[in-house]
């Protein structure tokens, strides 16, 4: 065996023999893991890239099934317009912990062709980290605990999205194929790019809003008065402003007014987020658009926040009035207690292999994901990939070297967890414990 194994071995005395097979089967297959990622990497497969998205689904898909996985690719609806989604799933032991792992097959950005650029320990791939580099520690994690003896026993159901960076509508169907896995699924684990000392506890959820307002269209000597009243713009003003200084400062709640158009003639555009405004300055005018979104840490915090701009909405200055609407995105992957359970299980195993300690990630920090539609359904962790940077964008690298290190993590977090009774991990017994 190599020198490095040999020594990680013995930095890391509290691995069981299994663990130690488990940490070989992968440091054994650390250039194989590297060629798999540019393999898929080199299939261009951005959201709307049906072909590509895919084609990388059944490069994974053929990896699954020669694990003894059962697979499918499931459609979407037409209506939705995606790819679709992988779905594979692993029977085990019955009446242990049932395991969802989440990863995503699209990317944001559409190279030309093959990306994937080798530059000593990183490379540069589109992709790379967010997140083919996940669902390739994901299967790698799964190969060495196969190798190790011990996949057999694992109940787990992969789900990989075909539109995770551009979801479908309706999301109810374009989740679907997630939200149904889950509902049979007692732990989620999803590998979106991660880092070296911490992982994902609670990500916020996000929702649109919208205030028209509309005012008596009149004579600019008269506003104010009771016959043209205070017009459609004071009243987005007044709204605006209330937002802030009453709303503002809540922990994890943000809210940003993202674009307004006003005036006399106003066209707004909710989907391009687009409009024009014209108007005279001797006009009260008459209509007025704002528009923005809403970030929250739980469903309860969203609900509140949305009661308080409905009932700031409703005090109409004189001659005006405003209406609220609001538009669901993600749900909120709230801090739970089982998920620091989950975290305090993945800390350990990361210190029992020699990589140091891992703390919760703020949730200020990171964006809304997959698992967020899942999170509201059962309890889970995130950030559990590739180390990278620059994603969503051309330059976009993923960290090779540490490639084993997330890959040894995860496996561990899976063969620790997966012999684990299913009934510790109800939502009802962590909120208890
Ligand atoms: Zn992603």
């Amino acid at each position: 065996m190599h020198l490095v194994y040999a020594l990680l071995v013995l930095q890391a005395p509290h691995l069981d023999r299994t663990e130690q097979r488990i940490r070989a089967g992968i440091n054994g297959t650390r250039e194989e893991q590297i060629t798999y990622l540019q393999r898929v990497v080199d299939i261009p497969s951005s959201t709307l890239n049906f072909d590509g998205v895919k084609h990388v689904g059944a490069v994974f898909r053929a990896s699954l099934d020669s694990l003894g996985f059962k697979t499918s690719w499931v459609a979407v609806p037409d209506a939705v317009g995606r790819a679709g989604h992988l779905v594979a799933e692993h029977r085990g032991k019955p009446g242990t912990v049932r395991f969802l792992l989440i990863g995503h097959l699209d990317t944001v950005v559409e190279p030309a062709g093959p990306n994937f650029v080798r530059e000593d320990s990183t490379a540069r791939a589109v992709g790379g980290a967010d997140m083919k580099g996940g669902d390739v520690v994901i299967l790698y994690a799964l190969k060495a605990l196969q190798q190790a003896g011990v996949l057999r026993d694992l109940n787990i159901t992969i789900v990989f999205t075909g539109d995770e960076e551009h979801p479908g509508e309706p999301l109810a169907d374009a989740r679907r194929a997630l939200i149904d896995a889950a509902k049979l699924s007692d732990i989620a684990l999803a590998f979106e790019a991660g880092n070296r000392a911490d992982a994902t506890v609670a990500r916020r959820g996000a929702s649109a809003w919208r205030v028209t307002a509309t005012g008596h269209q009149a004579h600019s000597a008269g506003v104010f008065g009771n016959a043209a009243g205070y017009g459609a713009i004071y009243e987005v003003a007044r709204i605006l402003d209330a937002f802030r200084t009453q709303l503002g400062g809540e922990q994890y709640l943000t809210f940003n007014s993202a674009i307004i158009v006003g005036g006399t003639d106003v066209n707004y555009d909710t989907v391009a987020i687009s409009g024009t405004a014209a108007s005279k300055l001797n006009i009260v005018p008459q209509r007025a658009v704002a528009h923005g979104d809403l970030r929250f840490i739980s469903d309860s915090q969203l609900q509140r926040t949305r009661q308080r701009m409905r009932d700031i909405v409703a005090q109409h200055l004189p001659g005006t009035e405003a209406t609220i609407v609001f538009r669901d995105e993600y749900p909120a992957m709230s801090p739970t207690a089982g998920n620091a359970r989950l975290l305090a299980v993945y800390d350990s195993a990361s210190q029992a292999l020699g990589y140091g300690p891992v703390a919760p990630l703020d949730p200020g920090r990171r964006g809304a994901g997959d698992i967020s539609f899942v999170a509201p359904l059962i309890d889970g962790l995130d950030g559990l990939g590739a180390l990278g940077s620059g994603s969503h964008a051309p330059g976009e690298r993923v960290d090779l070297k540490t490639l084993p290190m997330q890959t040894e993590r995860a496996a561990l977090l899976l063969y620790r967890l997966g012999r684990r009774p299913a009934s510790q991990f109800t939502r009802a017994a962590t909120q208890t414990n």
